[in-house]
């Protein structure tokens, strides 16, 4: 993250008609908008581009701008550059204050002597402000459905926008009535494959009313002494469902060859399995009413209503899908 932020210091001749002395105005402007005020993540790259004029000219070039922060130690300096026909540009790139908040800062152009004259140092504040990171909190590997009242583990992690190390951040599970049903910390390597996603293993219990229950999840630094962070959330959907006491057995086979589909999805909502080299797979389900969705990887998807009662059998003949090759050329 990083942002832009451009300081003209201007002479008194533009900024207060008084050509014999040089004093200097700040202006602060982003491209979309003059004077908003500037946010940036708290310690993250800052740029600071700086343009100092001056009426009547005389050469600048090579003088050295200090930045002084809100309690006067210098932060930076940037050494002005050749005359672009309308000022002596600068720049410097800093990393920004720890402290999220208003920061007024103090751009000096130091006392110097040209042409014989001596000049002042001129000085000028500008203001921006820091902001707290913001963390994503991610919720993955929840079963799309467990026993009501029984055990079941899902991953939580979080993400600072910022890139930082969430490691040993706090994370709360609340229930849809906001109780705290469990709570720990991230660990300190990142999810496979991910740069900054720091996460942990949750084991909860799923509530005893069977349904679809909404929890929460906030995850919060606890380092006081490290830079701001806002507080994560998430939600995650927990669905509760009676014990099965049935048992499908659903068998997937080529329609023309009669022969065993290997690897066919079986859904029953809120149950899945994936059939094995025997076309088979079993599925526990509770008694009720499903509607079966069989689809296999080179076959076209068959759909089965079934009224479960007790164990049952369901053959699904499935037609191999006979598009062409280049099939999606014609989409
Ligand atoms: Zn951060």
């Amino acid at each position: 993250m990083s942002a832009s932020n451009t300081i003209k210091v201007r002479p008194a001749a533009e900024a207060h008609g008084f050509p014999e002395k040089h004093a200097t105005a700040v202006e602060q402007y982003t491209e979309e908008s003059a004077r908003v005020p500037i946010e940036i993540d708290a310690a993250t790259k800052m740029e600071l581009a700086l343009r100092v004029a001056c009426m009547p000219p005389r050469e600048l070039r090579g003088l050295t701008v200090r930045f002084l922060d809100g309690d006067g130690k210098q932060v930076g300096q940037a050494e002005l550059g050749e005359f672009d026909g309308d000022a002596y540009p600068g720049e410097l790139v800093l990393e920004a204050p720890r402290r999220a908040g208003l920061h007024t800062w103090t751009a000096v152009l130091p006392a110097h002597t040209g042409d014989q004259t001596e000049y002042e140092a001129e000085a000028t504040q500008f203001s921006f402000r820091v902001k707290a990171h913001t963390a994503t909190v991610l919720v993955w590997d929840v079963p799309p459905a467990v026993v009501a009242g029984e055990a079941f583990t899902f991953k939580v992690g979080a993400k600072c926008l910022a890139g930082c190390r969430l490691e040993n951040w706090r994370y709360v599970v609340n229930d849809q009535a906001g109780i705290a049903l469990t709570s720990g910390v991230l660990g300190s390597e990142p999810w496979n494959g991910t740069a900054a996603v720091y996460y942990a293993e949750v084991a909860a219990r799923a509530p005893v009313e069977t349904g679809l229950h909404q929890w929460t999840i906030s995850a919060s630094s606890t380092d006081a002494a490290g830079l701001p962070h806002q507080d994560g959330y998430a939600r995650l959907g927990v669905r509760s469902v009676s014990k099965p006491d049935c048992v499908v057995v659903v068998e997937a086979v080529d329609r023309a060859t009669q022969t065993a589909i290997r690897g066919a999805n079986v859904a029953m909502h809120p149950y899945r399995a994936t059939t094995g080299a025997d076309g088979v797979a079993q599925i526990h389900v509770s008694k009720g009413k499903y509607r079966v969705l069989i689809s296999g990887p080179r076959h076209m998807p068959v759909q089965v209503d079934a009224e479960v009662t007790g164990d049952t059998s369901i053959r699904a003949k499935l037609d191999l899908d006979e598009a062409p090759a280049d099939y999606a050329f014609w989409l």
